[in-house]
Parts: C-alpha cells; sequence; structure tokens
C-alpha cells in the first residue's frame, strides 16, 4: 500500500478514528426498532456532538441573559458569547469582517433575507434571475416570489444526465438583463458539486452579483468566501452538526450596507421616534428581535468542533465511504443510482425497481436505518430524472464501512420482501 501513503486523501482517510468521533456523538448509541441505529440521514439534519449539547446547556444554566442591551453580568455574557459566535462563524467561512456576518434561522431565512431586500432593491420589471435545475426549494421559490411581483423572468440553467451543470447553458443565461445568480454549491438531492468559482467569475465578468447556497457544502468542505469572490453565501447550523435554527449568511459588506432592512423590531435600530426611525449598522440592522442565542453558542462548539477534527479528513473519510458505497449499491441489481455527477460528495440517491421509495425507506427504518424518501425538496431534479422520488442515504463523518455494509443488505433484505 505504499503508492496509498503517497496520496494526502488516502492518508487522511486512514488517520480517521470513527470509532473515537463516534463516541462525541450520543445519539449514535441508541438502537432503534432492535438495531443498533444506522444514521444516513445527515443531508437533512446531522446528529450534535456532546460539546454543542454541553454549551448549549451551560448557557441555559448560567449564562441566560439577552443580548446587546442588558448591562448585569449575564446579559454581558451572553453579548460576549453571541459574539464570539459571529467570530467563529467569520472564521470559518474565511469572511473579511464580522460584520459581514449575519445570523439567521438557516440558509432557507438566508435566502428569502436577500431576496427580500437586495432582490427588491435590484430587481425590475423585464429583468432576469439566474438559478440552476438543481436547486433546493429554497433557493427557488424566494426568486420566484420575487420575480412574480416584479414582472421578472426566472431563468433556469440545466444539467445533464449525470447530474452536472451544462456550463454553455449556464453561460448562455448570463444576459445584460440578470441581475443575480443564485446556485447550490453542492446539491442535497444528488450531491453533485458545482464549478461554483468559475460559475461566480462568469456571472462578476457581466457584473452580475452572485448568492451561493452552501447548505450543502459547509459540512464538508473547507469554503473561503474570499476565494470564491461569493457575494453571498448561506449555510445551516444543524446541517454543520449545530443546532437547528441557526445559520448565516455572509454578504460583501458594502453590499449589505446598501441593503435595506428586512424585519423591523428592537436590536435592528439605533433610535425610534414616530417621526423617524434610524437604523442600526450592519449586521445588527438584519437581526430584529431576540436572536437564537443558545443556537449561535451551539453552532460555533459545532463549527469549533469540525475544525478541530479537520474537514479535510472528514471529507477524505465521506469521500471513500460514497466511492465504496457507489461501489456496493450500483452492484445491486435492479438499483438505479441518480446523480452520478464527477465532482460528488455525500450522497447516495436512487431508486429499485418495481419497490417505491417510500416503502424502501420505511423497511429499513424497521432495520435501524435512517434515509430519507421523497423529493427532497428538489422536485424539478426529480422531474429532469423522471422520477416522483427517491431514497437518499447521506452521509457524515461519523457513518462507517459497516454501516454501508449494512445499508446494501438492507436494501437486499427489502428486495427479497418483493420478491
Ligand atoms: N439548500 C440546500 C441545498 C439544502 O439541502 C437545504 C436543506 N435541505 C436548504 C437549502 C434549506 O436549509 P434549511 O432548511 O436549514 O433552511
Amino acid at each position: 500500500m505504499a503508492s496509498s501513503l503517497l496520496n494526502p486523501a488516502a492518508r487522511a482517510q486512514a488517520a480517521w478514528d470513527v470509532t473515537a468521533v463516534r463516541r462525541d456523538f450520543p445519539a449514535l448509541e441508541q438502537t432503534v426498532h432492535g438495531h443498533p441505529l444506522v444514521y444516513l440521514d445527515n443531508a437533512a439534519t446531522t446528529q450534535k456532538p456532546r460539546p454543542v449539547l454541553e454549551k448549549m446547556l451551560a448557557f441555559y444554566q448560567q449564562d441566560c441573559g439577552n443580548i446587546h442591551r442588558s448591562i448585569h453580568q449575564l446579559g454581558e455574557r451572553a453579548t460576549e458569547a453571541y459574539e464570539k459566535a459571529r467570530l467563529r462563524t467569520q472564521a470559518f467561512l474565511g469572511a473579511g469582517s464580522a460584520h459581514e456576518i449575519v445570523f439567521v434561522r438557516g440558509a432557507t431565512e438566508a435566502i428569502n433575507l436577500v431576496a427580500q431586500t437586495f432582490g427588491r432593491q435590484r430587481v425590475g420589471a423585464g429583468d432576469r434571475v439566474l438559478i440552476t435545475e438543481l436547486e433546493h426549494h429554497s433557493n427557488i421559490v424566494p426568486w420566484q416570489m420575487l420575480c412574480e411581483e416584479k414582472g421578472a423572468h426566472l431563468d433556469v440553467a440545466p444539467i445533464d444526465d449525470a447530474g452536472e451543470l451544462i456550463w454553455e447553458e449556464f453561460i448562455a443565461r448570463l444576459t445584460p438583463r440578470t441581475r443575480l445568480a443564485a446556485f447550490a454549491h453542492v446539491s442535497n438531492a444528488l450531491g453533485t458539486v458545482l464549478p461554483v468559482r468559475r460559475m461566480i467569475e462568469a456571472a462578476h465578468a457581466q457584473n452580475i452579483p452572485v448568492l451561493v447556497d452552501g447548505a450543502q457544502a459547509a459540512p464538508h468542505l473547507a469554503v473561503n468566501v474570499r476565494e470564491l469572490d461569493a457575494d453571498f453565501y448561506v449555510f445551516s447550523g444543524h446541517k454543520v452538526y449545530g443546532p437547528t435554527g441557526i445559520g448565516a449568511l455572509y454578504g460583501k459588506r458594502e453590499l449589505l450596507e446598501e441593503m435595506p432592512p428586512w424585519q423591523g423590531g428592537g436590536d435592528m435600530i439605533q433610535s425610534v421616534s414616530f417621526a423617524r426611525t434610524i437604523y442600526n449598522r450592519v449586521p445588527y440592522k438584519f437581526e430584529a428581535g431576540t436572536p437564537h442565542i443558545a443556537g449561535a453558542i451551539g453552532l460555533k462548539a459545532a463549527l469549533d468542533y469540525v475544525s478541530t477534527l479537520g474537514l479535510a479528513a472528514a471529507g477524505a473519510h465521506e469521500d471513500h465511504l460514497l466511492r465504496l458505497g457507489t461501489e456496493r449499491l450500483g452492484a445491486l441489481p435492479g438499483l438505479r443510482l441518480i446523480g452520478q455527477a464527477r465532482e460528488k460528495l455525500g450522497v447516495l440517491s436512487f431508486t429499485l425497481a418495481g419497490i417505491h421509495p417510500h416503502d424502501v425507506a420505511t423497511l429499513l427504518d424497521q432495520q435501524g436505518i435512517a434515509v430519507r424518501a421523497g423529493h427532497h425538496c428538489a422536485q424539478p431534479v426529480m422531474e429532469h430524472f423522471q422520477v416522483p422520488a427517491t431514497t437518499r442515504a447521506s452521509l457524515a463523518l461519523y457513518n462507517t464501512e459497516a454501516e454501508i455494509e449494512a445499508l446494501a443488505r438492507g436494501i437486499e433484505q427489502v428486495q427479497k420482501i418483493f420478491q
């Protein structure tokens, strides 16, 4: 195996101590329907490591106060922890300033925020917004709503049958009337990694700003928004081993400054009178009301956790499992893998001849194997492949080779039942 030792990815994978990693996740210790839990629904949400749970509990037990307003000890501790979480998120995304990080509920809220502020400001009648065919509904519907309101047109760059973006079609849709391009970094339904850096470059060459939906990239790839030169980048904490209800919007400072506020309320203002309200500076201008303080603290713990383990090593481990799963599942008769992009991560989406994906998921659940069945909030992708739904196994840094084997055997069991 001397040759594999020369390969950094193989070396990182070999060094991955998955048994130790699994000990950090109490949820993985349980049995379901009498079987050890095999959790393969990570693209929907991930399990949480102990530091995330402990930090959130400690906040509620000791430091629970509101932020940016209370002078007392607890309020000050809460404010400090919340702002440290912002700094951590800034570092995680490689942003230039913490003022470019807006805390939101998740990727969905971040995209809606941009659509309803930046989008409303910039998109007018006859203008165009560009997305791709493989987007999650949360990167389709907000733009549809905006286009409908403004009398603008939503362009869709198609994918091919491997699940890859058709480059020429994307380029052809960067028109002089295109006011914004919004696309996923990684597809949740197919695992396709889009060539976002090139896409951003091409859009910028036409002065078109770009929003990248990083919901499925942030858990697997080291992201650097400045290297990408993304104008906006969004992700959800719960997919990166953090809590639900917290996520981040990165926006270039000059763009955030120009944008009108989104929701009105406490904390987003500098002063209020009935005659006139002066808004707070960024990012607070976009954070009306009491935010998910414990969530931000949990998010920081999650980002610390993955950064300490190393996303590159985790990615190499997941990549190894993906290859193994692709080989093992791909060899099963009657199984069709949906999405075979050359650049792909984390997702095994498939159909079984003659068996509905919901039945597959239900029967796998009986064996303790958690997968997702459905359209994965990406109905246009299902339409492209002319399937109503798929079964999707999605990977995380704590999954094992044995779990891939359990999945394959589970599928064989399902097929036997339907024979
Ligand atoms: N975009 C992608 C690619 C996703 O996978 C998801 C979640 N499945 C979202 C956006 C929305 O994320 P959330 O529901 O956390 O807002």
